[in-house]
């Protein structure tokens, strides 16, 4: 975004996609970095505005049960007030943002009040609901047209705005956004309108997300479907013959976790990560972060233990945090990385020895184990232990069986606590809320304390909702607080799980 520009304001007018984060543009994300506020709609995944600044203002704007926050005059308004800051604006809608989503109106309202705006086109979910329920809206042998209409109508018309006729004669395929709950009186008045009763009809909920369930039938039995299965908005119906393809094609709700609800916690930056490979694998993943990562109580005594870090002969980091707030605070105290000198550096699991490399350093010491005693066994191999300066930058309130033990074998031994972890209080994405409402089938565990932080949130705990855990310390943990742990990774590392979690479902019988 130009700077230029910063005085005057200008509101982004931003497609956020069908609700897949891996269907949001570049120049969306972009967007959503820079914003000084986001206005965002009821369909925009909220996962999109973990993306956001920490400063920026977040303001809902669609709808709760049935009312809207903001009616159109109010969001209208706003957007054009906050531009007038000289504030840098997002105005995040799902799908494309001209696809039915009042965006002409909202473009409409900010080139009258002369507000500078850009539009930010989106994958619209009328064309990814069907691609994802394995329906192409066109196909050579099948159809040459598409026709997107809406079966919610602006109730201030005075007569229907669908012409059914003229569908009727049209055919092709078409793709019918909102208005399910009228599906079956808008069936009908197709058969009225001559289309034949058997034509082949596609419903697809929560499009490209975990949550993605398609219905099928017939013109004729649609409606009765829909009442029967309780089916509901948001969905996408597709009307045409190229729904019959779904057959060989139905391609997303096939794969291994597809129809799992998996609740992630970690910290906000550390969980991508899993969730990605969660979603990768088809899981409607809950990404809800119970901890965040702060600066330690004592900033002072860190910094002087990583500016002393040169005298020691060892420095061992436990977790990636420790390594990326050491280096932090490195850099800050010295511009060269020589500054290290000649001390050797040993780090616990994969994640934490990639950091470590991250900063173009040498990892000399990494346990096949990802346990604080296999440490110890290593350090014993390399041979001894006596009097050797050993730096261990970790979490506050850590474990400290490694320096005790390291201690007893005649290493003298310093802890530099380099983070510690607090309890996250916000919910900006709707993922507690997603929980208490819809419940989980799965909860993953990567660390101790992502047991104890999520059981301080006191939440209810989900009926029937299992446990998985990264390794045995963690599940010890969870055994320690009355939790029954379901599957246990084998490597310790998020691979690892992800590895457990899919064997798990392979050979569980599912239950639909
Ligand atoms: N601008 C949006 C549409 C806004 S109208 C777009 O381009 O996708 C809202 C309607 O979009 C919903 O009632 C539903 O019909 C459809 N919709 C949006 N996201 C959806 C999703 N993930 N799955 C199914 N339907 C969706």
């Amino acid at each position: 975004m130009s700077k230029s520009r910063k005085e005057s304001g200008i509101v982004y007018l931003v497609g956020a996609g069908p609700g897949n984060l891996g269907l949001v543009t570049l120049r969306a994300k972009e967007c959503i970095e820079c914003a000084a506020v986001i206005v965002y709609d009821h369909l925009a995944n909220p996962e999109t505005l973990a993306w956001a600044g920490q400063a920026a203002e977040l303001i809902y704007a669609g709808k709760r049960a049935g009312e809207h926050a903001l009616n159109q005059q109010q969001i209208n308004a706003l957007l054009i007030a906050k531009a007038r800051e000289g504030k840098e604006v997002v105005r995040l809608k799902g799908g494309d943002p001209f696809v039915f989503g009042r965006g002409a109106e909202e473009a409409k309202a900010l080139a009258d009040a002369g507000v500078s705006f850009e539009i930010v086109p989106g994958i619209t979910s009328a064309i990814a609901g069907p691609a994802f329920a394995g329906i192409p809206v066109t196909s050579r042998a099948e159809n040459s047209h598409v026709t997107f209409f809406t079966g919610h109508e602006d109730p201030s018309k005075a007569t229907s705005a669908i012409d059914y006729a003229a569908l009727a004669k049209l055919g092709g395929t078409q793709v019918m956004l909102m208005g399910v709950e009228r599906i079956e009186s808008i069936a009908r008045e197709m058969m009225k309108h001559g289309v034949r009763q058997d034509l082949p009809v596609a419903l697809v909920r929560w499009a490209t997300t975990g949550r993605q369930e398609t219905l099928t039938g017939t013109l004729k039995d649609i409606g009765r479907r829909v009442v029967d299965v309780g089916f509901d908005a948001p969905a996408v119906a597709v009307f045409g013959e190229v729904v019959a393809l779904r057959e060989n094609l139905n391609w997303y709700e096939k794969r291994p976790l597809s129809g799992k609800r998996i609740v992630v916690t970690r910290t906000r930056k550390q969980a991508s990560a899993l969730s990605e490979r969660l979603r990768a694998l088809g899981a409607d993943v809950i990404e809800l972060p119970t901890i965040r990562i702060e600066p330690p109580s004592d900033l002072r005594e860190f910094a002087e233990l990583v500016q002393e870090a040169h005298t020691y002969d060892w420095i061992v980091f436990t977790s990636p945090n420790g390594v990326e707030a050491f280096f932090e605070l490195f850099f800050k105290l010295y511009d060269d990385a020589r500054e290290i000198g000649a001390v050797k550096i040993a780090a616990i699991g994969p994640a934490t020895a990639q950091r470590v490399k991250d900063f173009h350093l040498h990892v000399d010491l990494q346990p096949e184990e990802f346990v604080a005693e296999a440490v110890v066994r290593e350090f014993q191999k390399q041979g001894m232990l006596e009097n050797l300066r050993i730096l261990i930058a970790r979490a506050e309130k850590a474990r400290d069986v490694l320096s005790n033990q390291l201690a007893k074998l005649g290493a003298i031994v310093d802890e530099a606590f380099a983070y510690r972890t607090v309890a996250e209080t916000r919910d900006d994405t709707g993922a507690r809320q997603r929980l208490l409402e819809e419940g989980a089938d799965l909860i993953t565990f990567t660390s101790s304390s992502t047991v104890e932080n999520f059981l301080a949130l006191g939440l209810p705990w989900p009926n029937q909702m299992q446990v998985a855990s990264i390794g045995p310390i963690t599940s010890k943990t969870a055994r320690e607080h009355g939790l029954k742990v379901s599957i246990e990774a084998k490597r310790h590392d998020i691979e690892g799980l992800t590895e457990a979690i899919r064997r798990f479902y392979s050979i569980q019988p599912t239950d639909e």
